[in-house]
């Protein structure tokens, strides 16, 4: 999925409070966004309270929605740099293509793991004409200096670890919970949980106390530390937690991210994650360009130019 606005705004790191060393409760809004044609999201990451959880560098929350014939997701062939793109499918089926020549159909239960590194191009495409259902979480994983300009690489994940907890299924996306390891290639200590209940349920769930971490709702609702969590709000948690409590009255689905506190400055604007103004221009002016990206084969939708970087502020005005 792609940042589709025209007036995408820099997002830096150390342009919000940094990462709590002690537990918080911090309650953030997710603002919405467009992603393809028609299809607004919430997205929780990043905000002006929290740029990051983590190495979790940016959090898109997609449906659940019902779309009627030939109206399905069509994001069009974009570029990305310096981060993984993480996506979780709950509902719904999509169509992976990149710059690799993969061909993917992500469905319900299933991981895409994109490694952008240098230089990757991807498109997500509905499957059929047919009318559908959606609902997905998109995020991305800033890659380390160490190892955010490596090869580019794809990973379909279609099978995780399940383990029940308390009434809850949950579902090891990335790192390690509940004694279960997550088959994500990840390049920092960080982790990714899916919590799913039918009915009331009640759990407590073993942290890493060296992480922060953050929790949000994507269908009902659920009370993580006696904090009430409906879609939309993220839950900033902070680091020192080694158990949260979450209890919830009827069916719902959340998410629970962390990760050790990131201490590289990330800046993150359109679909790009680098360190320096000049990175981001050049992958913007090599893509318009044309250059350095390669092409995606396949995909009905029309690729996407880059908006306007010219009168982009940053924070240093570093070169
Ligand atoms: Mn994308």
């Amino acid at each position: 999925m792609s940042e589709l606005e025209r007036n995408c705004q820099l997002s830096d790191s150390t342009d919000c409070p940094p990462s709590a060393a002690a537990p918080r409760l911090e309650r953030i809004e997710a603002h919405t966004a467009q992603i393809g044609e028609g299809f607004t999201i919430r997205r929780a990451v990043p905000s002006r309270q929290r740029r990051m959880v983590g190495a979790w560098c940016f959090l898109d929350h997609a449906g659940p929605v019902d779309y009627a014939p030939g109206k399905g997701l069509h994001v069009g062939p974009h570029p990305h740099i310096g981060l993984q793109t993480f996506t979780w499918m709950i509902e719904g089926e999509v169509m992976h293509r990149d710059s690799l020549g993969y061909e993917q159909v992500i469905r319900p239960g299933q991981v895409n793991l994109m490694t952008a590194g240098k230089g990757i191009v991807h498109a997500e495409d509905a499957v059929t004409e047919a009318p559908g259902r959606l609902h997905a979480a998109q995020l991305w994983i800033a890659l380390p200096d160490a190892e955010r300009f490596r090869k580019p690489s794809f990973h379909h994940y279609p099978k995780l670890p399940i383990v029940p907890s308390g009434g809850f299924t949950a579902t090891v996306l990335a790192g390690t919970a509940l004694g279960e390891t997550a088959p994500a290639e990840v390049f920092s200590p960080l982790v990714g949980i899916d919590l799913t209940a039918t009915a009331s349920a009640q759990t407590t769930l073993p942290l890493n106390p060296a992480f922060e971490h953050a929790a949000l709702a994507l269908v009902g609702a659920a009370d993580v530390e006696g904090e009430h969590l409906t879609p939309g709000t993220l839950l900033y948690l902070g680091c020192g937690r080694k158990q949260i409590s979450i209890t919830c009255d009827a069916a719902t689905n959340l998410l629970i991210v962390g990760g050790e506190p990131f201490k590289e400055e990330v800046l993150l604007w359109w679909n790009f994650v680098a360190r320096t103004r000049d990175e981001m221009v050049k992958a913007t002016e090599d893509w318009n360009a044309g250059r350095h990206f390669g092409e995606v084969k396949g995909s009905p939708t029309p690729r996407l130019s880059a908006p306007d970087i010219s009168s982009i502020r940053f924070k240093h005005g570093r070169q």
